[in-house]
């Protein structure tokens, strides 16, 4: 069985617990566990271990099964980390004039709208990399993670999009030094040349995405923000007149030109 597919019976059997416990304690119930009978169907010290035993085991092994699945997604994400890092050539300085057009995720946040990496990087449609880690870099630099990353294969970017859903798929042209992974490139520059719309609405999931709505987000420790998601008419309704955008629009304040 695969990673993904344990974790979700796993989360499925844990959303069955409540229900489960319930049935235990009304069968613990009818077998006389919370009174004195006098002829029991099953002793009643019996009953009462059998509980304390499911109460004590039954999250003990869910624990256990969220220990080995954070162990294995680990491995299973370094794994897929060195793979990705490997380059297409063995000198990445030596590289062959090519052209260097990918495919990425951005999320927009903030007001006025910004694109945001994934990692919360914010930059502009036409922008240069900046190093977070050192000041000294002017990235890409090998060693560090700095630089504007993007997928060679427009597939590989969809599908990380059904892993960030409220992410959009942009296509972007990178230039300057550039290292060429397998997989896709690291850049010092790059152009957003198309921000792409999702078909359906990012709230029902069923109506066609019309409108930009901006959310505010509370995360942890006093970070909040504004998301932009895109919205069908009807979902769109309640948002107030300054927290929407046209499409349009958003590509006006965003500065794609497409
Ligand atoms: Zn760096
Ligand atoms: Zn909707």
């Amino acid at each position: 069985m695969n990673l993904a597919k344990f974790k979700r019976r796993l989360i499925r059997a844990i959303r069955l617990y409540p229900i489960l416990a319930l049935t235990v304690l009304a069968l613990a119930y009818f077998l006389g566990a919370f009174e004195k009978k006098e002829d029991p169907l099953i002793a009643q010290s019996t009953v009462i271990t059998a509980l304390y035993l499911f109460v004590g085991l039954v999250p003990l092994l869910f624990i256990i099964a969220f220990i080995f699945l954070g162990g294995a997604t680990d491995r299973e994400f370094k794994k897929m980390g060195s793979r990705n890092e490997k380059f297409s050539t063995s000198d990445p300085f030596l590289l062959d004039s090519e052209k260097m057009f990918g495919y990425k995720l951005a999320l927009i946040t903030n007001r006025p709208p910004v694109l945001t990496g994934l990692t919360g990087d914010l930059y502009k449609a036409d922008d240069a990399a900046v190093c977070s880690l050192n000041t000294e870099h002017i990235p890409p630099v090998i060693n560090c993670e700095c630089g504007f990353y993007a997928y060679k294969e427009f597939d590989d970017a969809k599908f990380e999009l059904t892993l960030n859903p409220s992410s959009f798929l942009i296509d972007v042209d990178l230039f300057g030094l550039g290292f060429i992974y397998q997989r896709g490139y690291r850049a010092e520059s790059q152009v957003v040349r198309k921000l792409r719309i999702p078909k359906r609405c990012m709230r029902c999931h069923t109506l066609p995405a019309r409108v930009f709505v901006a959310n505010y987000k509370l995360g942890y420790a006093s970070t909040s923000w504004w998301q932009w998601q895109i919205y069908c008419l009807l979902c769109s309704k309640g948002a107030k007149p300054e927290n929407k955008l046209t499409i349009t629009q958003m590509k006006g304040a965003l500065a794609i030109r497409e």
